[in-house]
């Protein structure tokens, strides 16, 4: 299975950040990956593991976590990825769901480096439903009196 890029964004991956996405998961289990943060470039890059230069010199290796999911603000295949603090937070989540099967998330990012937090909540909808309208029309829907 190839290494997906980091670098470059081709509209196929997402990542946690300020605004939400909402997601449907595809995959059950996400795959795991290491990057090395290279300070004098300001990057990413990922670590190829057997005779890594960068493990060689001794730059802290980070895991990261990549699942297939459906971007349902356009029901687009994407690649989600992120740290481990995310995908800790995401298994949390779909465990406390009865949705076993691809449970739908709302997850947002909030913060920088250290401080960053993630806010993972469960999304329930019907199956057919595609648009960010009729997601939030169904949240309406679903208040509790
Ligand atoms: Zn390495």
């Amino acid at each position: 299975m190839p290494w997906p890029s980091d670098s470059k964004n081709d509209g196929t991956k997402l990542y946690a950040s300020e605004t939400p996405i909402d997601v449907r998961f595809i995959d059950k289990e996400p795959e795991e990956y290491h990057t090395h943060f290279i300070q004098t470039e300001k990057k990413s890059v990922k670590c190829i593991g057997h005779e890594c230069d960068h493990c060689v010199k001794g730059v802290r290796r980070d895991a990261r976590y990549s699942i297939l999911v459906m971007d349902m603000k356009d029901s687009v295949q994407k690649t989600l990825s992120g740290s481990a603090a995310l995908f800790r937070k995401i298994k949390l989540t779909t465990n406390l769901m009865d949705q076993e099967e691809s449970p739908c998330l709302r997850i947002k990012a909030s913060g920088q480096g250290l401080k960053k937090e993630y806010t993972v909540v469960p999304i329930f909808i019907k199956k057919d439903v595609k648009s960010t309208t009729q997601l939030e029309k169904k949240e309406d829907d679903e208040v509790p009196f």
